[in-house]
C-alpha cells in the first residue's frame, strides 16, 4: 500500500457523539455562526468506478485500497431513519452521492424509502456513467432531479481526466436519459483545472446553452479545490470564476441572476440572448462559509460539519447502540449548535499552507 494512504486511514476515525440524554429533539438550532442545518449530503459509496485525477488519483486508490467492509456502511434501513432526524431538526434536501452513488446495489430502493419522508427534496450527484441504464428506475423510485458531473466534451480530455478511458458519449447519453425520464431541470457540474481541460469550457458553455430546439442544461463551472489530502492540489491549478465568466461573456455576454434562496452555493449567471443559464462555483476564490447551511454524512455513518473537516462525529454508533430519535435528533443539535466552521474563508486569509497542514477527509468518502 502506498504511504500516502496513512492519513486518510486516520482522519476516517469518528469522535464518538455525547448524548445529552432522554431530550426530545428540538427542531432546527442555528450554529455559532448563525447558520442554520438545512442541506444533508450523504454518501451511500466510498467506491467509484472512475479515478478523476482531483478526486481519486489512482496513485491512491489503487487496486488495493482498503475501501469500507459492507458492514461498516449505513444500511437503508439506518439512511432512512437518520434522514428523518435531520428532518426533524431542518434539513429540507438531500443529496445522494459517493463515490458513485450509482454503484450502491438496489439504490431504487433506497430512493423510494427516502422518498416517502413528506417535504423532503430528493436529489443525487452521479458521475453519468450508469445513468442511460437506470434514469428512468430512478424517477419510478421517486428521484426528483440529478446533477451529472462532466468535465469535458472532448474525448481525449475527458478519458484522460476519468483516468478510466471511459468514453464521453456514454455520459451524453445518460443525460439524455436522465432528461427523458424527467430528472430535470439538469444540472452539469465541471470541475475546472487550469492547464487540463479549461480548453473545454467554452464548448462546454456552447453545447448545454438552450435554443429554440433544445432546453439546454445549466452547467455549473467549479473552482478546483483542496479537498482531502491526496490530489496534490496547487492554487496555480485554480482557475478563478471571475475568469471562466469573462471568458463565456466575452462570446456570449451573461447577466447576473438573484441567487434562487438564499445561501444558494452556485452563482448564477444568464445569457443575455435568451440562452439559458449558467453557474460558478468559486469556493476558492469567494468563500460562502457565511451562508454554509450543508452537513455531510459519510458511508460509515460519521458526521461532518465542514467539507474540510478532519474530524467526523460517530453518528452511526449512536443508531447501533439502540438510541431514541429523540437521543440522536438531541444530539445532532447540541453539535450543530456548536459549529463555527469555515474553513475557506480561513484559507483565503491565510493563503495555502493551510490546505497542506491539515490531514482533510477525502472527497469521494464524504461526497462533494
Ligand atoms: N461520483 C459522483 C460524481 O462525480 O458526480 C458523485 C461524487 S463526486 C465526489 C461529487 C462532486 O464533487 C463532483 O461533481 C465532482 O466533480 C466534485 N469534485 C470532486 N473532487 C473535487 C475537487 N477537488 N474540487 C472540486 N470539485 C470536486
Ligand atoms: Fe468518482 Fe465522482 Fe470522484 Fe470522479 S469525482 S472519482 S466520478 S467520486
Ligand atoms: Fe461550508 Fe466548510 Fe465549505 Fe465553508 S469551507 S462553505 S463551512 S463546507
Amino acid at each position: 500500500m502506498n504511504d500516502r494512504v496513512i492519513p486518510l486511514l486516520d482522519a476516517r476515525r469518528a469522535a464518538p457523539i455525547a448524548t445529552p440524554g432522554a431530550v426530545a429533539s428540538v427542531g432546527p438550532v442555528a450554529d455559532g455562526r448563525g447558520r442554520y442545518m438545512r442541506d444533508l449530503r450523504i454518501s451511500i459509496t466510498d467506491r467509484c468506478n472512475f479515478r478523476c485525477t482531483y478526486c481519486m488519483p489512482k496513485t491512491v486508490f489503487g487496486r488495493d485500497y482498503p475501501f469500507l467492509p459492507r458492514d461498516e456502511l449505513l444500511s437503508f434501513e439506518e439512511i432512512t431513519r437518520i434522514a428523518r432526524i435531520f428532518v426533524a431538526q431542518g434539513v429540507t434536501k438531500i443529496r445522494l452521492t459517493g463515490g458513485e452513488p450509482l454503484l450502491r446495489r438496489n439504490i431504487e430502493r433506497l430512493i423510494e424509502m427516502l422518498a416517502a419522508i413528506p417535504g423532503l427534496e430528493l436529489t443525487l450527484t452521479t458521475n453519468g456513467s450508469l445513468l442511460a441504464k437506470k434514469a428512468q428506475n430512478l424517477r419510478d423510485a421517486g428521484l426528483q432531479r440529478v446533477t451529472v458531473s462532466l468535465d469535458a466534451l472532448d474525448d481525449p480530455t475527458f478519458r484522460k481526466m476519468n483516468d478510466v478511458d471511459f468514453p464521453v458519449a456514454e455520459v451524453l447519453e445518460g443525460i439524455a436519459a436522465a432528461e427523458v425520464a424527467g430528472l430535470g431541470p439538469l444540472k452539469v457540474n465541471m470541475v475546472v483545472k487550469r492547464g487540463t481541460n479549461d480548453h473545454a469550457i467554452l464548448p462546454m458553455a456552447r453545447h448545454f446553452r438552450s435554443s429554440p430546439a433544445n432546453a439546454g442544461h445549466i452547467v455549473r463551472f467549479i473552482e478546483y479545490m483542496d479537498v482531502g489530502s491526496s490530489n496534490g492540489w496547487k492554487l496555480d491549478e485554480v482557475m478563478p470564476s471571475a475568469e471562466v465568466l469573462k471568458l463565456i461573456g466575452d462570446e456570449m455576454p451573461l447577466a447576473a441572476v438573484d441567487p434562487n434562496y438564499p445561501g444558494e452555493v452556485a452563482e448564477r449567471w444568464r445569457y443575455l440572448d435568451g440562452g439559458g443559464e449558467i453557474g460558478v462555483i468559486s469556493s476558492v476564490t469567494q468563500a460562502f462559509c457565511s451562508s454554509c447551511t450543508r452537513v455531510r454524512l459519510s458511508t460509515d455513518g460519521s458526521l461532518y460539519t465542514c467539507l474540510f473537516a478532519t474530524n467526523g462525529h460517530d453518528l452511526r454508533g449512536l443508531l447501533r447502540a439502540g438510541r431514541s430519535d429523540d437521543e440522536i435528533g438531541a444530539a445532532l443539535g447540541a453539535l450543530w449548535s456548536e459549529r463555527t466552521d469555515n474553513y475557506s474563508e480561513q484559507r483565503s486569509a491565510e493563503s495555502t499552507s493551510l490546505s497542506t497542514a491539515l490531514k482533510k477527509i477525502e472527497m469521494s468518502y464524504i461526497g462533494g
